[in-house]
C-alpha cells in the first residue's frame, strides 16, 4: 500500500521464496523477495540468466506457487487460491505475453486476439477488440494467420492478446529476445504507450539493458535476490550497474 494515496499495489511480494527441486538436487531460485508494483507503473526484471527472473514473474502472475512468502494480485492473496481459482484469477486479471509469442496457427490474428474473451466465455467487446487492434498497428491484418505475420507483427498480436480483457497487470518474460533489435524496439515502445495512455500496469523480464530502459524502474536480480533498483536509467547507466554489480563476471 503506497503511503501517499492509499491505493493498493497492482502487485504485492512479501518475503517470496521459491526452491525447486528437493534434497541435494534442490535450487533455491528466490529468496525472501519484497517488492511493491504500483499502478500504472512499467517495471523492468533484470539480471543473467540463473539469476531468478523467470521465476520471479511465475511467481508475481501466479503461474508458480512459492515456496514461502506471499504474492497479492491488488487485495488477493494467491497463495490461499484453488487451482482452478488461480486459472480463472491469470484468465481475467492478467495479461501474458512471452518470448515465443505462444499464438494459435490456425487461428486469425483477430481470433488470437479475442481467445481470452471466449475461454471466460465473455462476449468479445467489438468497439475495444477494434481499438486495441489500432493501438498495436495492426488493422487490415486481422484475417491473416500468424505464418503470414512477420515475428515484431506476431508479437504485437500476443501484446493485443494481453490487453483485452483490460488486465490489471501485462507480464512479459524476454518479450523482445526473439526479435532484431529494430523490430524490439517497435514491441518496447507500444509496452510503453500502453502504460503512458491507458495506464496499463507492466512487469517485463529482461537480459538487455536496452530493453530495460523502456521501464520506470528497474529491479535488478542476481542470485534470486533483488541486489539494486533505479528509476528512469538510461541503457548505458543500466549497463554499468550490471557491470558493477558484479552479475555478467
Ligand atoms: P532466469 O529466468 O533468470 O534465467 P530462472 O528463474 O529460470 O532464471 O532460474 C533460476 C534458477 O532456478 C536457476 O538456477 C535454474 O536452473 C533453476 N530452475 C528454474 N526452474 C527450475 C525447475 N523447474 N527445476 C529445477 N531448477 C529450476
Ligand atoms: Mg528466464
Amino acid at each position: 500500500m503506497s503511503s501517499q494515496d492509499r491505493i493498493p499495489d497492482a502487485v504485492t511480494l512479501t518475503g517470496v521464496g521459491r526452491v525447486h527441486g528437493k534434497g541435494t538436487a534442490a535450487v533455491t531460485a528466490l529468496h525472501e523477495i519484497t517488492v511493491g508494483i504500483r499502478r500504472g507503473g512499467f517495471i523492468a526484471v533484470m539480471g543473467p540468466s540463473g539469476s531468478g527472473k523467470s521465476t520471479f514473474l511465475q511467481c508475481a502472475a501466479g503461474l508458480d506457487r512459492p515456496t514461502s512468502g506471499s504474492v497479492r494480485l491488488g487485495e488477493t492473496e494467491l497463495a490461499g487460491l484453488s487451482e482452478s481459482a488461480l486459472t480463472e484469477l491469470r484468465r481475467e486479471r492478467i495479461g501474458f505475453v512471452f518470448q515465443a509469442f505462444n499464438l494459435m496457427p490456425s487461428l486469425t490474428v483477430l481470433e488470437n486476439i479475442t481467445l481470452p474473451l471466449r475461454l471466460a466465455g465473455r462476449k468479445a467487446d467489438r468497439s475495444w477488440s477494434a481499438e486495441i487492434v489500432r493501438r498495436v498497428g495492426l488493422t487490415g491484418r486481422t484475417g491473416h494467420r500468424p505464418a503470414e505475420l512477420s515475428g515484431g507483427q506476431q508479437q504485437r498480436v500476443a501484446i493485443a492478446r494481453a490487453l483485452v480483457t483490460r488486465p490489471e497487470v501485462v507480464f512479459a518474460d524476454e518479450p523482445t529476445g526473439a526479435l532484431d533489435s529494430v523490430t524490439a524496439k517497435e514491441v518496447l515502445v507500444l509496452l510503453r504507450d500502453t502504460v503512458d495512455s491507458m495506464g496499463q500496469t507492466v512487469v517485463m523480464v529482461t537480459h538487455d539493458p536496452v530493453a530495460a530502459s523502456y521501464a520506470d524502474r528497474v529491479l535488478f536480480l542476481a542470485d534470486g535476490r533483488i541486489t539494486d533498483t533505479m528509476a528512469g536509467a538510461s541503457a548505458d547507466r543500466i549497463a554499468d550497474r550490471m557491470t558493477h554489480l558484479g552479475a555478467w563476471a
